[in-house]
């Protein structure tokens, strides 16, 4: 490589349930394009993360599972990249110890993401919701991440593993790169029932399309999504949301500028063009869907990913661990 630096970057998402559209634009596609351009890329199943604002742990080991299947579903290629279960590489919980050593508790408590957890989750204010930053902190360094890429509402995390970062190696030796942020280009796809809201799987079944949805339940679905008044389909998000939201999900699927799409249906009316956009999402779904099909009715082969990804990402995540003994002098 020519003495150029390695471009390592870690991401992962909780294995919290359903999948939907906004998971696939926002998170899974990105990846896809993200392994291309990183030297090395570890992708996590976060499933300690996920236990922070679980109320119930009976899915999550089938949940993880099912996480690991749409990570290769939708065009993970496992020669490029590392997907691993958070869980399995105990050098994250090691490293989050060693790291809760020297960071201190106001940051913690001033991180505007923990306020939000808080309120939107009052059942689990628990220590670990509080020192969340800090574990992804671990899963970051652990690997030597150089790069992170978030949406802005994770940046502040970030800042604080930079911070955690800095304060060890100026502290105990230089150990970690300072990772920097990769602030990610929200697509952001709205509630199909309240289009005021992003698309979450937390707002009821007829809000999102998730991404096993079979071609009626989606055809159902879209057929009773809010619209708005007027009967033009143009892009207005101030006085067209519910439209809009649409029109954006059908550029998506179509890869194709708004300004087309209004073209094509001027003239016609809401009923037609949701009709047009339910296949289009059945047709973009399809391969994906056909894919984890077949990765469901051999489950031993998920299972290997995750055993193979777990021995590489163990192997740099132990080396690590090995020099931050040695440094804070752990015998
Ligand atoms: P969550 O499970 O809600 O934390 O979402 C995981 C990731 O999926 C987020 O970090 C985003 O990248 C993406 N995502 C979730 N919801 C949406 C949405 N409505 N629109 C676009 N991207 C989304």
């Amino acid at each position: 490589m020519g003495g150029k630096k390695e471009k390592i970057i870690l991401t992962g998402l909780r294995p919290t349930g359903a999948l939907h559209i906004g998971n696939y634009f926002g998170a899974l596609l990105p990846f896809v394009k993200m392994q291309e351009t990183a030297d090395k890329f570890f992708l996590m199943v976060a499933d300690l993360h996920a236990l922070t604002t679980l109320e119930d742990s009976k899915n999550l080991g089938q949940n993880s599972l099912s996480l690991a299947m749409a990570f290769v579903a939708s065009g993970i290629d496992l020669k490029k990249s590392v997907i691993f279960v958070q869980s399995q590489i105990p050098q994250h919980s090691e490293l989050a110890i060693a790291l809760s050593m020297i960071t201190p508790v106001p940051m913690l408590e001033l991180n505007p993401t923990y306020k939000e957890m808080r309120e939107e989750h009052p059942k689990n204010n628990n220590l670990g919701l509080l020192a969340y930053p800090i574990l992804q902190a671990s899963d970051i360094l652990i690997y030597k991440s150089t790069e992170v890429p978030v949406g802005k509402d994770q940046s502040p995390h970030i800042e604080i593993a930079r911070e955690i970062a800095r304060k060890f190696n100026n502290r105990f030796g230089n150990v970690f790169p300072e990772p920097k942020t990769i602030l990610q280009k929200e697509a952001k796809i709205f509630s199909l029932q309240e289009p005021s809201q992003k698309m979450s799987k937390s707002h009821g079944e007829k809000t999102y399309i998730a991404l096993f949805d079979s071609p009626d339940i989606i055809r159902e679905k879209i057929k009773i999504a809010v619209t708005d008044s007027g009967r033009e389909i143009k892009y207005d998000e101030k006085n067209k949301p519910a439209i809009s939201n649409l029109l954006t999900i059908y550029g998506l699927f179509e890869e194709k500028p708004i300004k087309e799409i209004e073209k094509e249906f001027e003239g016609k009316t809401y009923a037609e063009f949701k009709k047009d956009l339910a296949e289009i999402i059945i047709k973009g779904l399809a391969p994906l869907q056909k894919k984890y099909k077949e990765l469901e009715k051999k489950p031993a082969h998920i299972k290997s990913v995750l055993e193979d990804g777990a021995k590489k990402a163990e192997k740099i995540a132990s080396q690590t661990m090995l020099e931050v003994r040695q440094k804070i002098g752990l015998i």
